[in-house]
């Protein structure tokens, strides 16, 4: 076992006798604790690499994660370790017990838009927001597990009572499309072990122990997950802190760590209380912001680093003026200590606000990654030829079919879909099927009909090379024959279209690499797809300062930190603010503050557009709440004397203490 480790995480690897769980502070090594947990099972406990499963939060946390126990147990011994999301392993579980599902391996999975236009589809006349709203309280339930029976009883207002309507029938239209969505890839195997006994043997069996970081985010559903696969023995390690639970807004449940105490009385709880990653000034700043919230738990964290760089609060004019401002930081900050750009993080509240600082670093020359924005594999261009891949695998895709047939146009207008899809609906299969039977003569004219026969043709044609041929290949071909470049020159201004036409030349060569790299298939690949466009895009090692909103940097570090857009109404949220839900938007702020290992600078605008309207802001209660180790800067300057700056923070806190 590895020296750097302090006494109570070698107890918690060693621990083996029960479920254990590390429920402690940021940067306090529990990351740390679940690699090095890997390596002493293999090494020391015999356990085959194939045995264990860890399961993290983003596939990006997954790839470093099984790097860095490769790196400990070196020559390949890690092999057969399963390292991944708890959706990716829904979706190998699915996969590998798909007739038990009622799915052909080849299910398609479906992305938010995706579900967003089925639901739009049932309700007519729907708009997207109000489909996504209901969308938002279907998800709710399937993470809580509630069936479409059961939700009917349980709607309360009108929302939740038309979202109970369409439930049941959006449960249906995916099946019949052999699709699944993301809750499916955890509440399908879910109700497989707790229903199937020999299901459930297979896969305790296989998956001996588990590992669980960021425990506190989890749902209902994967709670239930976990307690299946690890049985009675509960043989698992959770960790986590939660202090850092920010996903209850999507359905996470820090309860999950009362059940665990509850569910398994012999847990062995562990706390680690030595932070190893922070300056001892922003540590203390994390602390007291956090002591405002009620305790679940109590716990400590203290470090052996020293005060370092006080922490700077920079007032700008503007967010013209912030972005400005911390592009120059950045700049000059590297020149005298030379520092790489990765060195860098700028963190906000919200997608919206990263694109001033990408214009900012732009004119720069500053090179940067941008992770929890728009994916890459959600652009219109990527979509279109995404949906030619499933729907070569999964000829049930209804949703893939009608893209697929009408981008580029190859004279299929509504009017045939609309005849097809009555068609089908009378005969209960696909489009792609009802194109090829015998009734479908009454229902479309000489013309259609030779129109959507072609296409299917044309996607079997594909579909048989994808046997024999790799991925890029077959799309190459399907590029080619469609003429997906003039298309776009023929539909979009030329910039547009060769800006599109190089994102289509990027996923080509990705879509290649992936294949080699990983021996993926065409179906493997299709299905990795759709969930690396849920949280994290971004997996090439680059040089560039890292843009992400504060829920994609959990768990992540960087030795200088830029929190921006710390106002009232951005962080806390209005929508917080509105809902008295303050406590969630503390804990953002809290992940935020822990991630810098050396320096900490948060900055703040007073004036923010809002609309047509200008709006002044005031600095965010939550930097008066970070007590005495801030040095507040005058507006877009060096930080200012001590004593100014007492009077400052003084200012700052009257006028925030005034509000509450
Ligand atoms: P978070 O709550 O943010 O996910 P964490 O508790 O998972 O944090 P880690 O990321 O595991 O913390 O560790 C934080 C930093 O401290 C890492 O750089 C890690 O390598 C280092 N570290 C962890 N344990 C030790 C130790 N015993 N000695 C020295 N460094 C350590
Ligand atoms: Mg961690």
């Amino acid at each position: 076992m590895s020296a750097h480790l302090n006494a109570p995480q070698r107890e918690a690897i060693r621990y083996l006798d029960g479920p254990c769980l590390v429920l402690a502070g940021a940067g306090s090594g529990k990351t740390r604790v679940i690699t090095q947990k890997i390596a002493h099972l293999v090494e020391t406990c015999d356990f085959s690499p194939s045995n264990i499963a860890a399961i993290t939060f983003t596939n990006k946390a997954a790839k470093e994660m099984q790097e860095r126990v490769g790196g400990l147990l070196g020559g390949g011994k890690a092999k057969g370790l399963t390292v991944c999301t708890f959706h990716a392993l829904g979706v190998r579980m699915v996969r590998q017990e798909a007739k038990h599902c009622g799915l052909k391996p080849q299910f398609s999975i479906l992305d938010a838009a995706d579900a967003n236009q089925i639901i739009a589809d049932i309700v007519a006349d729907a708009d997207r927001a109000y489909a996504r709203s209901l969308q938002w309280v279907i998800s709710g339930w399937k993470n809580a597990m509630i069936p479409p029976e059961e939700a009917v009883k349980l709607a309360n207002d009108d929302v939740s009572a038309a979202a109970a309507k369409v439930y049941g029938e959006y449960e249906r239209t995916l099946r019949a499309y052999q699709a699944v969505d993301f809750d499916d890839l955890i509440g399908l195997p879910v109700r497989l072990l707790e229903e199937n006994d020999e299901v459930r043997e297979r896969w305790q069996n296989r998956l001996r122990y588990l590992l669980i970081d960021e425990y506190q985010d989890t749902n209902r559903a994967q709670y239930r997950l976990l307690r299946q696969l690890s049985g009675v023995r509960g043989a698992f390690t959770a960790v986590g802190d939660d202090d850092q639970a920010i996903y209850a807004w999507r359905g996470a449940d820090v309860e999950n760590l009362n059940l665990l105490q509850t569910d398994y009385p012999r847990l062995k709880v562990i706390k680690l209380e030595q932070n190893y990653r922070s300056s001892a000034r922003i540590l203390g700043a994390a602390n007291t912001l956090i002591a405002n919230n009620e305790k679940l738990f109590e716990k400590k964290l203290w470090s052996e680093h020293g005060p370092g760089e006080p922490i700077r609060v920079v007032a700008s004019r503007d967010p013209e003026a912030e972005a400005q401002l911390v592009a120059m930081r950045i700049q000059a900050h590297r020149f005298e200590f030379k520092t790489k750009f990765s060195d860098y993080a700028i963190l906000y509240r919200g997608n919206h606000q990263a694109r001033l600082f990408e214009k900012q670093l732009r004119n720069n020359k500053i090179p940067y990654v941008i992770s929890g924005g728009q994916s890459f594999f959600d652009k219109a261009e990527i979509r279109d030829l995404i949906s030619y891949l499933r729907l070569m695998v999964n000829g049930d895709d209804d949703l893939a079919f009608i893209r697929a047939i009408t981008t580029p146009r190859r004279g299929v207008g509504a009017g045939t879909i609309e005849a097809l899809g009555r068609y089908a609906g009378q005969r209960h299969v696909s489009l792609f099927e009802a194109a090829f039977e015998e009734g479908a003569a009454h229902h479309l004219n000489a013309r259609q009909l030779e129109s959507v026969q072609e296409f299917g043709q044309f996607i079997n044609k594909l579909a048989h090379r994808a046997e024999r041929e790799s991925a890029a290949q077959v799309l190459e071909a399907l590029l080619h024959e469609i003429n997906y470049e003039g298309w776009l020159l023929g539909s979009f201004d030329t910039r547009e279209a060769e800006t599109k036409w190089s994102n289509v030349r990027d996923f080509v060569e990705w879509l290649g690499s992936k294949g080699e790299k990983d021996g993926k298939s065409l179906l493997e690949l299709t299905q990795t797809i759709a969930l690396i466009s849920m949280l994290d895009k971004n997996d090439e090692e680059f040089d560039g300062v890292q843009l992400a909103t504060l829920h994609a940097s959990k768990g992540l570090e960087f030795k200088h930190v830029f929190l921006i857009g710390v106002e009232e109404g951005l962080l806390p949220h209005q929508s917080a603010l509105d809902e008295g839900n303050l406590a969630e938007e503390r804990r953002l702020m809290y992940v935020g503050i822990t991630r810098a290992q050396r320096s900490l600078t948060v900055t703040w605008c007073e004036r923010r557009k809002a609309g047509p309207d200008v709006r002044v802001c005031e600095a965010s209660r939550f930097i008066g709440e970070m007590g005495e180790g801030v040095a507040v800067a005058k507006k877009n300057d060096a930080p200012v004397s001590q004593d100014e700056g007492r009077e400052r923070l003084a200012n700052l806190r009257a006028l925030l203490g005034s509000k509450s």
